[in-house]
Order: C-alpha cells, then structure tokens, then sequence
C-alpha cells in the first residue's frame, strides 16, 4: 500500500520540494493549496511534478477547522507535514492578527483533529530559528532558550510548545524540525537572498540601475530548501517523535552575501557609509551606488545573528546538506538570469 501525506503550504518553496521528495518515493500526496494560491503553481512546474498521477490538489484554508477536520477524515493520511503559513517575518509586524490566524490556531486544529480521529497520524510542524530571536548564546540547539523578536517568531513558538505539549500528554508522533533559513530559485522573492539574486540578475542584463536593503549587517546560517526537505521527511521516520535543529553551522551577513553575489556578475563592490549612516554599495569599475540602504527596509525590531548547531539531526537522522552557501547563491543566480534574459 503507498503511504498517503498532507502537505499543507504544499505550492510554496518547501512545500514544493517536499512534494517532489514524497512523490519520489512512492507516496501519494495531497497538496493543500489556498484558494487564492492555487493559480500559481509554478514551483511545481519548475519542479516538474504538476502532472504526477499521485498527486492530488485541495483547495483549502488550513484556518477552516471543519472542512479540515472533513479533508483529513476522508483521506486518511499517514503522515501531515504542515509547512503552511504566513512566513515573511517584516509582514508579520503590518498584519500580526493574520500571522496569528494562520501560523498557530490551524496547529491546534491539526492536534485536535488527530487526537480525536486517529493518534498514529504522524504530524510535522515547520518551526523556526527565529523562535530564538536575539539568544546571544550561539550556535543555537534544540535546548536554547527561546526568545521570539516578532509576531511571527511568537506565533511559531505558540505552535512549537503545542506540538510538545500534546506529544507529551497524549502520546502522539508529533514533531518540530526547527529550520534555519533556507532558500533555493524559488524562494519568494521578498526574501534577501532572492531580492539580491533577481536583483543582480536584473542589473547583469541592464533592466535595473540599483537595489535597496535593510540592516546588511545582520547575519543568518542559510542552507538549501532541497537539503532541508530531506530532514522534514526523516524526523517523521524515526522511531519516536522529537525536534531537531536544520542548519549548516555556517553563517554570513547579509552584506557577504551580496559581495558574493556581485562578485558573481563581475562586479565589485566599494562599502561606505553616507552622511545618514546608511551604507552604500559602489561598484568599483563605473563608480555607480548598486546598492542602497534605506530606513524602510528596516525592521522594527530585527533578529541580528542566526546561527544553527544540528549534531543532533546529523548523528540521529543521518542528515547532511549537499549545498553549501557558495552552490546554493551560484544556482538563484544562474536561474534568475535564465529567467530575467527570457
Ligand atoms: P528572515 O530571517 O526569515 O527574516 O529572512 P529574510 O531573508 O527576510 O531576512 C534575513 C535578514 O536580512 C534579516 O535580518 C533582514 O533584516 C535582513 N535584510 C536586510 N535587507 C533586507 C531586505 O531588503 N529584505 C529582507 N527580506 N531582508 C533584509
């Protein structure tokens, strides 16, 4: 018998790359999708996984507890992977309601659901770095403290305490994988890897002069999304339920990133800061600012130093990424130019 999954989030970057795992090793899927999402299923096609004959598409909003609770009874899954969510961590300071509405009530309507229905359902929850906001004590693992720094980190940490609480209470397979951030090609371009990549992709063939950032100096341990869906599905094959750390253990700032990336396109970059105190990018060979700093890209309050320690998941789960910072921006680079010459 093939083994069934829910992947709620099932068109956005995790979401996709999970998809494609899950199809590759003989399950059935049964994407989630929003209603209002559900016309862009590029990923899919990007990752050529749109026409599979085992994976199916439901358009549905994980924040509707009875049509979920109707979805989950009907399919019967073995597994639910929830990758679902309002990610984007500055979004979550304008809409923190939204935020809360969709990254932690649906976690208690899954736990719900499952407690009630069925207790061998296995459950992921996507939990994240930015639950330990401004912990000092770096790299961060499964025991450090946490200390959410914005209404997304707070609405993670409501979920990730849930999933504990009923694992302990109840007995269930509930787990947290606590990813640090990762990207691919096709990661939503609000993100900075992306916005750097597409931007430099665009400034390489002429269709933009510049680009605006925030706080380049904060840094982040960034892995590969292909990399870190290996462990999402891994933490829900062992033997008992527990959470983990995701990350590469390596970390750079947002302004390395960026000279990598322009380093990349031929260009190198002259830092320095103007009268305001905001930096400036100048790129050395045409004296051009490629890169500005503005107050709007600053975040009320931001999360300055990420970084991930996972002995854990590499000794338990066997789990090691195949990228590394360098492979990883070289590929959204080349395809961000592949898709910006078209
Ligand atoms: P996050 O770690 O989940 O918030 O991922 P992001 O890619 O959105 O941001 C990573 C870091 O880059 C944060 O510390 C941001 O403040 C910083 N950053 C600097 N400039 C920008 C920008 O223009 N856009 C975004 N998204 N982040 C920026």
């Amino acid at each position: 018998m093939r083994k069934k999954a829910i992947v709620t989030g099932g068109n956005g970057q995790d979401g996709s790359y999970l998809t494609k795992l899950l199809l590759s090793k003989g399950y059935n899927v049964y994407c989630i999708v929003r209603p209002t999402t559900r016309d862009y299923l590029n990923n899919h096609q990007y990752l050529n996984i749109k026409e599979n004959k085992n994976l199916k598409y439901i358009d549905l909003s994980i924040t509707e507890y009875f049509n979920l609770q109707e979805i989950i009874e009907s399919i019967k899954p073995d597994e639910i992977y929830n990758l679902a969510g309002q990610t984007y961590v500055y979004d979550s300071f304008t809409n923190p309601l939204h935020t809360v509405h969709t990254n932690s009530i649906p976690v208690l309507y899954f736990l719900e659901i499952i407690r009630k229905l069925d207790k061998k359902i296995k459950f992921y929850q996507a939990s994240s770095s930015e639950m330990y906001g401004n912990n000092k004590n770096i790299p961060l693992n499964e025991s450090s403290t946490l200390m959410p720094a914005s209404p997304y980190a707070v609405s993670k940490v409501f979920s990730h305490q849930m999933v504990i609480n009923y694992r302990e209470s109840y007995n269930m397979f509930c787990s947290n994988g606590i990813l640090f951030n990762h990207e691919s090609p096709i990661r939503g371009i609000n993100f900075v890897t992306r916005k750097v990549t597409k931007a430099f992709a665009r400034i390489k063939l002429n269709k933009q002069k510049d680009l605006t950032l925030g706080n380049i100096l904060s840094e982040r341990d960034w892995g590969h999304a292909e990399d870190y869906v290996q462990a999402i599905w891994k933490i829900l094959q062992q033997k008992k339920p527990s959470d983990f750390v995701i990350a590469t253990g390596k970390k750079y700032s947002v302004k390395d990133m960026v000279d990598y990336v322009a380093s990349l396109t031929d260009i190198k970059l002259k830092w320095s800061k103007n009268s305001k105190g905001y930096w400036n990018g100048v790129d050395q060979k045409t004296k051009k600012i490629l890169v500005k700093t503005s107050n709007k890209n600053f975040r009320p309050n931001d999360v300055i130093c990420l970084l991930g320690d996972s002995s854990k998941a590499r000794k338990q789960l066997k789990w090691k990424p195949k990228y590394n910072f360098r492979s990883m921006i070289k590929q959204m680079l080349q395809e961000d130019l592949k898709r910006e010459a078209k």
